[in-house]
């Protein structure tokens, strides 16, 4: 299921993810957990065609990020990045 007309770029995950990262998280920066890419999140392949939204890496395909949303709470899924560096404003 990973075709190329199957997903869509990071850019996709601006909507789903907003209410629960306030930052713009296709501004963030993810390390893969499998083969060590270091990348914008607005490069990950994005597979939004089921209940939940699914992040593979480019690189590899390895599943970086699910996020599954119910009408009172949201399940999120990071384990298959290293980390995920987010732009902050800067304090004052
Ligand atoms: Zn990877």
């Amino acid at each position: 299921m990973t075709g190329s007309n199957m997903w869509t770029d990071g850019n996709a995950l601006a909507g789903p993810l907003h209410d629960i990262f306030h930052p713009d998280v296709t501004a963030a920066v993810g390390g893969c957990g499998n083969c060590g890419r270091i990348g914008p999140m607005a490069e990950v392949r994005v597979f939004d065609h089921a209940p939940g939204v699914v992040a593979r890496c480019p690189n590899c395909d390895q599943v970086l990020l699910r996020l599954v949303r119910g009408p009172d709470r949201a399940w999120l899924d990071l384990r298959g990045l290293d980390y995920l560096q987010l732009p902050m404003a800067e304090e004052a």
